[in-house]
């Protein structure tokens, strides 16, 4: 079996004020984009990267760059992946891309009404066509980033099917879908392929699962630098988290948040 080991990293916004987990700086990302190209990692978009891992001419060190949820301040992370000569791949949440109201949705909807609105800003069509002009991939994100593992078949479908017909339409292709949150079972994952996705990511501390439709990928958060970064972006560490060791360590973070 051909099993070449490809890291795909995601990112949701970039800021330096922003005090949200979910922000990274400029400066962090730099350092992060910096230590693969140091160790010799080629960056590609997450449907060239399946395309050559199908054709098995994936380079030997890979590594997929992608952002969640289509923020504005992605543009930010630009000159930073332009100096090591990486693009990325982009999942945007098509009724906010359409519409231009600020990102919202579970989770993050107190951001919206707060000090930091500004930074719930999303990309438009514009932003998302210069991006693809540079070489970056835009990819699907669903219509309103639901939880899709509790949905009817017909709201799956429509999720994943309308987002992706939104983006062929403005964009002419779209070719990958990132589940919200990271959620996708067995049958969210079958309706990714029947809506014509060619490949699709979760996001997990373990990845046990980590077909097709259900790559694996390692979340990169405002903690992430030192130890813990290298700790990330090393390939140990991505072997263990697909050993039973990941699920007992995120299973007892899980109870540890519950107590
Ligand atoms: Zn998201």
């Amino acid at each position: 079996m051909y099993t070449r080991h490809l890291p795909v990293l995601c990112y949701h916004a970039i800021s330096s004020s922003w005090q949200a987990t979910l922000a990274v700086s400029p400066e962090l990302l730099t350092t992060h984009l910096k230590t693969l190209a140091r160790r010799g990692y080629v960056g590609l978009t997450l449907a060239e990267a399946e395309r050559r891992r199908a054709e098995r001419t994936l380079p030997r060190r890979s590594v997929v760059v992608t952002f969640d949820d289509g923020y504005y301040s992605t543009l930010l992370a630009k000159p930073a992946l332009d100096d090591v000569g990486f693009p990325a791949t982009v999942f945007v949440v098509t009724r906010f891309v359409a519409s231009g109201e600020l990102l919202s949705w579970p989770g993050v909807a107190h951001w919206a009404k707060g000090d930091h609105a500004e930074e719930m800003k999303s990309l438009g069509w514009g932003d998302l066509e210069h991006l693809i002009e540079c070489g970056w991939e835009i990819g699907s994100h669903t219509v309103t980033h639901p939880r899709l593992p509790e949905l009817l078949d017909t709201e799956l479908a429509t999720e994943l099917e309308a987002s992706r017909a939104s983006i062929v339409d403005r964009l002419g292709r779209c070719e990958t879908v990132a589940y919200p949150y990271g959620l996708a079972d067995e049958r969210v994952a079958l309706a990714a392929a029947r809506a014509g996705y060619k490949a699709a990511v979760t996001l997990s501390a373990s990845h046990r699962v980590d077909s097709l439709y259900r790559r694996a990928r390692i979340g990169l958060y405002a903690a992430d630098d030192g130890l813990r970064m290298h700790i990330k972006l090393s390939p140990v560490a991505a072997a263990l988290r697909r050993t039973p060791f990941a699920d007992l360590a995120q299973g007892a973070r899980t109870l540890l948040r519950r107590t």
